[in-house]
């Protein structure tokens, strides 16, 4: 299973498949992508399966999209399909997101939401996340998009490397992990995200693994800001020179 996710200059679609191919040997029964395109709204195609059958699925896409994630799945809540792939969109369809791990209270959460209104396409835990995320920011209207993310998190129990993307909020993406890997990799008016360094070591040599507990922001205009997800302290992160 694995994450990749771009914002830059370069065609996003490429580099996220490029990176999900990479990430093949760790193993996976489903994948899926998502674009951001200025003024548009998400493209998303996934697909049970392997990177050729997502490629497959993919030709509607647009291939020129500058911003952009994928994922695949092993799955733990929900079979392989096409439903359970990631990424999942909230009911709104703003809010995008693809994540490896388990999100162990999903049941109780997703509980709340069907109480509140919301619906659900999969049987994934996942699908809950990207919701509540929205629940956040529906209900606490000051609340800005890493800040619904953040609270989101503190409500979860058990292990995630996280996307996130907001229609609202292009060329931004927001990561965070808690017991799943996650490295941010650091280019000229550029920036990778993948579960390891080889799917951005082609473009650059400079990375930051994100720690436990942290979340990150990134983005072109405001580089990458890291923070803890428990209380938003501020943290100064470490660049690491690749060697690969
Ligand atoms: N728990 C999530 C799911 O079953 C993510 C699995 C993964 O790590 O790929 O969809």
């Amino acid at each position: 299973c694995g994450i990749v996710g771009y914002t830059g200059f370069q065609d996003a679609y490429n580099i996220v498949i490029n990176g999900l191919r990479r990430l093949e040997y760790r193993g996976y029964d489903s994948a899926g992508i998502v674009l951001d395109t200025p003024g548009g709204s998400f493209q998303v195609a996934k697909t049970k399966g392997k990177v050729d059958d997502l490629v497959q699925v993919s030709t509607e896409l647009d291939k020129t999209a500058h911003v952009g994630m994928g994922h695949t799945r092993w799955a733990t809540h929900g079979v392989p399909s096409d439903r359970n792939s990631h990424p999942h969109i909230s009911n709104s369809g703003k809010i995008a997101l693809v994540h490896n791990g388990i999100i162990e209270n999903y049941d109780t959460i997703k509980t709340m939401l069907l109480e509140k209104g919301y619906s659900f396409q999969s049987e994934t835990d996942t699908e809950v996340l990207v919701n509540l995320i929205e629940y956040f920011m529906e209900i606490n209207r000051d609340f800005d998009f890493p800040t619904a993310v953040r609270f989101a998190l503190n409500e979860v129990y058990g292990a995630y490397a996280i996307t996130v993307m907001h229609d609202d909020y292009p060329g931004l993406l927001v990561v965070a992990r808690l017991g799943s890997p996650l490295a941010i990799g650091l280019g000229t008016k550029e920036y990778f995200i993948a579960s390891d360094a080889s799917p951005f070591v082609e473009f650059t040599k400079e990375a930051i693994y994100l720690e436990e507990g942290h979340m990150a922001t990134i983005s072109l205009e405001k580089g990458v800001e890291i923070r803890t997800i428990v209380d938003n302290s501020v943290i100064i992160p470490e660049v690491q020179q690749l060697k690969l």
